[in-house]
């Protein structure tokens, strides 16, 4: 009998028995607004706030209503304007190039490699187009941080980084959101930490984030901030920078207070079910494992292989093939995008250039979500179940 899968990959754990806990607290005081307080009071969301700057040993952080508005936030701060071009990458999720669109700026998309990671020979030719780029650590890919950071220095590019993808990961050290002058992160229920919605902006940059917290719509709140600049920096930026209300509520700060200080733990979690995900794949022709340089210290939420210059219907055929055994795996190449979309070409009111070498790349690319609530062996089983099925299709093939 051949085995299936029976889990769900869209399944979180629940929120652990303290959040709830102080959540009900939250809900049985009702001041959910985050500048609701009574004497001597810290609101969660700045005790929240205060936890995450140190957490990724940062000056500052904003808790905000979404990654989105993170990095909306971000290229606000940094004064990008309507009509100003903003490196990004040609794979990553769809808010991404939204944020650039959403502040009236233009998109130049940057080539993926083979270890699904920005082309840094590719934004090294792009770098004098633009002042600012959005860096994307997709599916939790950390590229080359040192030669990037050398190439955008050189060229004048600040970085703003989307850690959707890497909360808790670091290269060489570094936490990643932390070589860039601003780190965006999302806790939106698929990554790392789940409030439902909700995200954060990290920054050593007084200036930013002073107008980031005013953006944010703290009004003349700002002094209730615990990971904020002094009131200095606000002086003359909370006259010249406008309300775009985007506030993260004590609800969230709540629920989210304790699960950040498990953080570590769950990346470790995560990491262990992608090692057994990855060993089970591993000396397979016809599939391509994405190897992990040394100096990554990743955090594997998800897990990517390729199927590298395979025909279409041939992957198409693997997906199925998967999905009849329970196993679900979400392929970024199909020309009409499903669900969440993660290609440049999906994206056409930024009128994208067609870009081949990606496209190679994009073609090949199958992605599943590890959550939490899978066993190491059912990551086992996971792996079976692909493997099998990739290869009764590649010797089908074959044998044509
Ligand atoms: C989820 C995600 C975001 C945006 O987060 P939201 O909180 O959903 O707005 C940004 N970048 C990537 C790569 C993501 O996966």
């Amino acid at each position: 009998m051949t085995e299936s899968f029976t889990g769900s990959f869209t399944q979180q754990e629940p929120i652990p028995e303290d959040g709830i806990e102080a959540a009900l607290a939250v809900l049985r005081h009702g001041r959910l607004h985050r500048y609701n307080t009574v004497a001597g009071e810290v609101a969660e969301t700045a005790l929240l706030e205060q936890e995450f700057a140190d957490a990724m040993g940062a000056q500052y952080a904003l808790a905000v209503a979404s990654g989105g508005y993170a990095m909306s936030t971000a290229l606000r701060a940094l004064g990008v304007k309507p009509g100003d071009r903003v490196l990004s990458n040609a794979f990553t999720l769809a808010p991404v190039p939204g944020a650039i669109a959403s502040v009236g700026a233009v998109p130049v998309f940057v080539e993926v490699t083979q270890d699904l990671t920005i082309d840094l020979d590719d934004l090294a030719a792009k770098a004098g187009q633009a002042g600012v780029l959005l860096l994307s650590h997709m599916r939790g890919h950390i590229c080359d941080m040192d030669r990037l950071m050398a190439i955008c220095d050189a060229a004048g590019v600040q970085v703003v980084e989307d850690c959707a993808h890497t909360m808790g990961a670091a290269w060489r050290g570094t936490m990643s959101g932390r070589h860039g002058v601003m780190g965006c992160y999302s806790t939106q229920t698929y990554k790392h930490l789940n409030s439902g919605e909700g995200g954060f902006l990290v920054s050593d940059d007084p200036q930013a984030m002073a107008r980031a917290i005013i953006l944010s719509g703290s009004y003349m709140m700002y002094a209730r901030h615990r990971a904020a600049p002094p009131p200095e920096a606000f002086a003359q930026i909370r006259f010249d920078t406008p309300n775009i209300s985007g506030r993260m509520d004590n609800l969230r700060a709540a629920i989210l207070r304790p699960q950040l200080r498990n953080l570590s733990s769950q990346c470790a979690a995560w990491n262990a079910r992608y090692r057994a995900v990855e060993t089970g794949l591993r000396g397979m022709t016809g599939l391509t494992l994405i190897e992990r340089p040394e100096a990554e210290q990743f955090v594997a939420s998800s897990f990517q292989f390729l199927l590298l210059d395979w025909q279409g219907d041939a992957v198409r055929d693997v997906v199925a093939r998967c999905a009849a055994r329970g196993v679900e795996l979400k392929w970024f190449g199909a020309p009409d995008p499903v669900a969440f979309t993660s290609k440049y070409d999906s994206w056409r009111y930024a009128n994208p250039a067609p870009m081949p070498k990606s496209d190679r790349i994009l073609a090949g690319i199958l992605d599943m979500r590890l959550p939490l609530t899978f066993s190491i062996a059912d990551c086992e089983q996971i792996a079976r179940i692909i493997r099998a099925e990739v290869l009764a299709v590649y010797q089908g093939q074959a044998d044509k």
